[in-house]
């Protein structure tokens, strides 16, 4: 399909999209829609559209598991070296396309350009982490018990079935999949219905470089049928799920019912604490900078603000400077800071929670509001300050865009508390000079993850995963994500 578009597509993306339309990838071949349904795949930056997806059925996604099952024992046998050798080949190969996938990425998802390639390099280092680490795995392990001869045996499990959203398409794939293959598991991907075109293109490359057939497969099509499909599927040996906690809570009752491991990694409230001692205008920069990355479209963002009283008005000052110079605009224009959000409906969501807070009492005291870019006619919302209290509905749910609520504290043990008030419980971030007092916070803030003088941050190493309604089963990107893809057997013989 043609773009029309300022900006200079790559050769190669041009015709990746130059398709009518891109079939899901199973078993190293296209699949089509056996109904010929198809669902069109939009840049949320321009509104047009870049090609369509296949909506498969209940049938083909079975279908998926079964070859995943069916490649599974011959992926499993290599030796750790042997599935290395592919798999870094594949991390090498995206590494090389990381243009192509970055500019695919960036047009599915409204993903600013250059934050998309740090997507793709993530993808890349995360599985080279994983690899690494695996040459590590002790698969034998013996258990010291008198009187037994014992020890404990690692295996992978089998088809692992992951399910994304359309926040960080690719990346996400990465800190899923990764640790699965590396262990030998074979996997089914299901990416979100607005952004399943990098997997698309992953799953062909993946085959050109010599996974086997069968290994890595993506299957298509709406939530509620090829997503519900996948989670029914009882052949399945795991599934991890990154979502909203509506559908999060789904999919784990229905792997409960099939008794199939779940993890689940959902949304957040994440708050930044920020104590008088800091930086002001330093921290005001660097919180607008994380609830502008990505338009906000970002599960550990911090998106309530508890800011200290005697340094309140300075800071929401330097944060309305620094909110008015951020240009928006295309994701491809290499001028734009912020693109739009993905899609209409959650451009509407925004503007929404923005009227909801407000008739509940907050004040906007910056921005806000529907954001117009010159020649494009895409989903852009203004990035906003809303201060109120905390009861307020725009303090208490997820709102997914660029959208700040800030409240004053005075005391340490009242900053906590109030961070402390949510059901979420992914990702918070303490803001002060005194790292005794930073270290304090952090640990009795309720997340998975407290960050310091810093918000959004992640290492290949450091385990990240929500607690609350923010997730469970084990969280991504450390050595015990890895070890979550082994299954283990007690082999014991009495003496
Ligand atoms: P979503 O829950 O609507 O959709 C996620 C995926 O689930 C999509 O692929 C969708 O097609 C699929 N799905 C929808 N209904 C389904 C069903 N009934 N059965 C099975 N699958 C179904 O979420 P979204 O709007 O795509 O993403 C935004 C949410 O994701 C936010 O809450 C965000 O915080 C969260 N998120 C969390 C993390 C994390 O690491 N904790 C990372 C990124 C996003």
């Amino acid at each position: 399909m043609s773009i029309a578009t300022e900006f200079q597509l790559l050769p190669e993306v041009q015709a990746f999209l130059d398709r009518e339309s891109i079939p899901a990838f199973v078993g190293g071949r296209e699949l089509k829609s056996p109904s010929g349904e198809t669902i069109a795949t939009i840049d949320p930056g321009s509104g047009q559209t870049l090609s369509h997806i296949h909506e498969l059925d209940a049938a083909s996604v079975d279908h998926a598991v079964d070859v995943a099952n069916e490649a599974f024992p011959a992926w499993s046998a290599l030796s750790h070296d042997e599935r290395s050798k592919i798999l870094l080949k594949l991390a090498d190969a995206v590494e090389s396309h990381k243009p192509i996938i970055a500019q695919i990425e960036a047009l599915d998802a409204g993903k600013i350009e250059a934050q998309a390639q740090g997507d793709v390099q993530n993808f890349v280092d995360t599985l080279r982490y994983f690899v690494k680490l695996n040459g590590s795995v002790e698969l034998r392990t013996k258990r010291d018990v008198p009187g037994f001869d014992a020890w404990t045996y690692k295996q992978p499990w089998g088809a692992c079935a992951f399910i994304f959203p359309w926040n960080f398409p690719f990346l996400l794939i990465g800190w899923g999949i990764t640790p699965a293959l590396a262990a030998g598991n074979t996997v089914v991907i299901k990416p979100a219905e607005d952004t399943s075109l990098s997997a698309l293109y992953l799953a062909a490359l993946a085959k050109e470089v010599g996974v086997p057939d069968g290994v890595i497969n993506v299957v298509t099509g709406r939530g509620a049928t090829v997503g519900s499909a996948l989670t029914q599927n009882a052949d399945i040996k795991r599934m991890s799920f990154t979502g909203s906690p509506e559908v999060g809570r789904i999919v784990g009752e229905t792997c409960g019912r099939n008794l199939v491991p779940v993890k689940l990694e959902l949304g957040g409230k994440g708050a930044a604490v920020v104590f008088d001692d800091v930086d002001v205008e330093d921290t005001a920069e660097k919180l607008v900078g994380a609830i502008t990355f990505h338009s906000g479209q970002v599960c550990c963002d911090a998106t309530r603000w508890l800011i200290h009283e005697d340094i309140y008005d300075e800071f929401v000052g330097h944060c309305i400077d620094r909110m008015k110079n951020i240009r928006i605009g295309h994701p491809l224009d290499p001028n734009s800071q912020m693109g739009p959000v993905v899609n209409p409906k959650q451009c509407e969501r925004v503007l929404g929670y923005e009227k909801k807070g407000q008739a509940e009492g907050a004040e906007c005291i910056f921005g806000g509001g529907p954001a117009s870019v010159s020649g494009y006619t895409g989903n852009y919302v203004n990035p906003a300050l809303l201060a109120g209290t905390l009861d307020n509905v725009a303090a208490r749910e997820e709102i997914f865009g660029p959208v700040a609520y800030l409240v004053k504290f005075s005391t340490e043990a009242e900053a906590i508390e109030m961070a402390n008030n949510t059901d979420y419980g992914l990702a918070n971030s303490v803001w002060t000079k005194d790292d005794k007092r930073a270290a304090r916070v952090a640990e009795a803030m309720t997340a998975g993850n407290s960050w310091i003088n810093a918000h959004n941050v992640f290492a290949q190493g450091v385990p990240y995963g929500g607690v609350n309604k923010s997730g469970l089963g084990g969280g991504v990107l450390s050595a015990e994500t890895l070890m979550d893809y082994y299954r283990s057997t007690s082999v014991v013989r009495p003496l």
